[in-house]
């Protein structure tokens, strides 16, 4: 085995920067760079996730030395090199040219963070979004950190069994084999911080992950200095009970604060991306009090450099603690801060000076930050009627939860293909146009790329992804032992390609296609217009329904008439997330409105040419133009759970009947279908240069992250739905 990335003084220098390379997630997106590794050795490539720095780590300096001794190879590793040593180096960025001036950087707190499938330390959409807020901010060149924590058993890898039933598998991390370093004190030896918890003291170590200009910082309890039980408390991704909960929040919170004063960082901001991570303000207050402010001087400056970004919308998905194990849990630290329990419960209480209301994290949040927003328009209409009660005789339009709507970091999420594609036709710095609709606007045109190139690359990426998945279920089956189905026999080219790939969250009703089998199965097996449906996706290990769900989709694909046209893909990832969004044709998102906050997997569709067929929820409410893709139903609701699945059902299955299947299959002499093509066009120009991270990020910087006075509420009501509209 080698020993890279971890090189010497006396190492090539080639060879060096070859390892820099690998242990910064830059190449995450940029497969020019993800190529090399690739090339190194395809089997350590596949079986370790795409990691970059495991196929350092496996060659030998003998063999990496006779490697780039290969003219062609050498010229790639140049390129790519001088590429991310350029982006590093002093270019102009957005931040630059904006004149973005902060005291400080903008620290990003978040319990997760989906950067790339090696590092699995995140479940799902807030994970990604974490992880494309900081891509896109090292694009931007804004001063950033990120604070997370370092999940040694990450999200559990999931695999069916014979029952359709859902198994977790939490395989062991090690740091050694990731893009990791640890924090080391300037004298040498690592970096400790501790945290109260109760009457303990626990310690963490600190994991720094470099992505692109930025680092995260990923919190590790991990520790023979912990009592055994505290050496497991960061182990998995919202592991365990309510006590591992609270814990992991204290060391989210608390604890990064403490390590951002033990390497003197001072942010000019404290994001909390969602409520997790809100204890930090009581370490903030802490810190004010001891320098001899009062609790109320304490307050209004930790208010001015707090932002709160919700996500949930609907109240029992809201952190809660009761005031037992508050108690409990703070009492040393509380008693450090000279702070009574029920002072210290008001925090987090509507109603502060009622007894039974618990600890809610989002009403800490929302009490201590300058200024709070929602994930979309429609959530940020929600998220205001949610908290009306937290401010008394403010009209809900007014109350202060603005909205900046999610996107996705683009270059990550477009397929190898796709990168060549736009390249050829667009230019290589397409990649740093997201933020100008008017360049885009050119994609409507057909001088750019003609239908036939369109069509093909459709044709294209779906084919990968169907040789992708007729792999992937090989795989599965050796495992399982079973055998009997033609794998080359699943899913065509030629047929439609629907996909559903998101968690299994009940709310988001994955089987609701299904509900009327003699409605829908005709419709697929239709021999002229035939469709096929492509489902992941991951329930959370304690939600049984979630998993009925898993299991009644995986019941549809073996039924005698479905077989090979309905199938379920193990695993839900970043990488399958990768494959499926790049060869649908058709994203479907039929969520129980309105319930999905924004959801982002629909947008990472729109580089590929893909459509988005989704209930007016979320981002769709707001993206949906009338041509750009379809819509499910428009928005009505109906009180009744049952009531509204069917006419959500009825309205699925009428807007495929009578709209997508045949403009799908609607071919001229050639062979290509004009409309559907000229759907993708409008698509691509109106969406992607809104529906990205680089606009996220932007908006944030100039709405929530640049101004230093109270701007709280100033974004409220920007469009014109009535409030009441959506809950009826
Ligand atoms: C994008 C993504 C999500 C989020 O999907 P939603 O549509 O927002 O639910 C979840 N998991 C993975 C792996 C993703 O890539």
């Amino acid at each position: 085995m080698g020993t890279f990335p971890r090189t010497t003084n006396d190492t090539d220098p080639l060879l060096q920067r070859l390892a820099a390379l690998a242990s910064n997630l830059w190449w995450a997106w940029n497969p020019e760079a993800q190529e090399i590794f690739r090339d190194l050795s395809p089997q350590v490539w596949e079986r370790s996730h795409h990691n970059a720095v495991e196929v350092l780590r496996e060659a030998s300096e003998a063999e990496l030395r006779a490697r780039l001794r290969d003219p062609d190879f050498l010229r790639k590793v140049k390129r790519a090199l001088n590429e991310f040593e350029d982006y590093l180096g002093n270019r102009a960025t957005w931040a630059s040219r904006h004149s973005l001036r902060l005291k400080g950087p903008v620290v990003y707190f978040s319990a997760e963070f989906g950067l790339h499938e090696s590092l699995p330390i995140y479940s799902g959409g807030l994970g990604v979004l974490s992880g494309d807020h900081a891509k896109s901010a090292s694009d931007l060149g804004i001063p950033f950190l990120g604070i997370g924590l370092f999940y040694r058993q990450g999200y559990f890898q999931q695999h069916i069994d014979p029952n359709g039933w859902q198994q977790e598998l939490y395989p062991v991390q090690e740091p050694e084999r990731l893009p990791l370093e640890l924090v080391t004190l300037p004298e040498g030896g690592r970096l400790l911080n501790s945290v109260e918890i109760g009457h303990s003291t626990v310690f963490f170590q600190t994991w720094r992950l470099k992505v692109g200009r930025t680092n995260v910082y990923l919190l590790d309890t991990n520790l023979p200095e912990n009592d055994q039980h505290f050496q497991g408390l960061t182990a998995n991704v919202y592991g365990g009970n309510i006590d591992t909960r609270i814990g992991q929040e204290i060391i989210l919170g608390i604890g990064g604060v403490r390590l951002l004063r033990s390497m003197k960082i001072y942010p000019a901001v404290y994001h909390m991306n969602e409520g997790h991570s809100a204890f930090l303000v009581f370490e903030m207050l802490k810190e004010k009090i001891a320098e001899g402010k009062t609790i109320e001087e304490a307050e209004v400056i930790v208010r001015s450099q707090c932002v709160f970004t919700t996500h949930t919308p609907v109240p029992a998905g809201h952190d809660r603690f009761s005031s037992e194990m508050m108690d409990h849990t703070f009492s040393r630290f509380r008693n450090a801060m000279g702070l009574s329990h029920d002072n210290m419960m008001a925090y987090g209480r509507i109603n502060g000076t009622e007894a039974a209301e618990p600890f809610t994290m989002t009403v800490l949040a929302l009490r201590m930050s300058r200024a709070a927003n929602a994930v979309s328009k429609l959530h940020g209409h929600v998220s205001r009627e949610m908290w009306q009660h937290l401010y008394p005789g403010i009209p809900i339009e007014k109350v202060p939860i603005g909205s900046v709507t999610n996107g996705v970091h683009t270059p990550g999420w477009a397929s190898a293909k796709a990168h060549e594609f736009w390249n050829k036709r667009l230019g290589y710095d397409w990649t740093n146009k997201l933020l100008e609709p008017k360049y885009w606007k050119k994609i409507e045109q057909n001088g750019l790329a003609s239908d036939e190139e369109l069509w093909a690359l459709r044709y294209s990426l779906r084919r990968d992804l169907i040789e992708f998945i007729r792999q992937r279920l090989r795989e599965q089956y050796v495992r399982t032992g079973e055998s009997g189905t033609s794998f080359d026999r699943v899913l065509s080219p030629d047929r439609l390609t629907i996909c559903f790939a998101r968690r299994f969250a009940t709310y988001k009703r994955a089987p609701l296609i299904f509900r009327k089998l003699d409605r829908i199965i005709p419709m697929l097996i239709n021999p002229e217009r035939p469709a096929q449906l492509v489902f992941a996706g991951k329930a959370h290990p304690r939600d049984n329904e979630g998993k009925k769900f898993i299991q009644k989709i995986i019941e549809m694909t073996r039924h005698p008439q479905l077989q090979g046209r309905v199938v379920f893909v193990e695993n839900y990832d970043m990488n399958v997330a990768r494959h499926l969004v790049a060869g649908a044709d058709v994203w479907l998102n039929n969520p129980r409105r309105p319930l999905e906050a924004s959801g982002t997997s629909g947008m990472k569709v729109l580089i590929h040419g893909g459509l988005n067929l989704s209930i007016m929820d979320g981002w769709w409410r707001e993206g949906f133009d009338g041509t750009n893709g379809w819509s499910i139903g428009s928005d009505e609701s109906q009180p009744d759970l049952e009531a509204q699945d069917e006419k959500d059902f009825e309205n699925l299955v009428t807007i495929l009947e009578s709209r997508v299947i045949g403009e799908y299959y609607d071919r001229d002499k050639t062979g290509i279908p004009r409309a559907w093509i000229r759907r993708i066009r409008h698509s691509m120009r109106t969406l992607i240069p809104v529906y990205n991270s680089d606009r996220m990020v932007a908006e944030y910087a100039t709405e929530y992250y640049r101004t230093s006075q109270q701007m709280i509420g100033t974004k409220s009501v920007i469009d014109n739905l009535a409030p009441r509209e959506y809950l009826k």
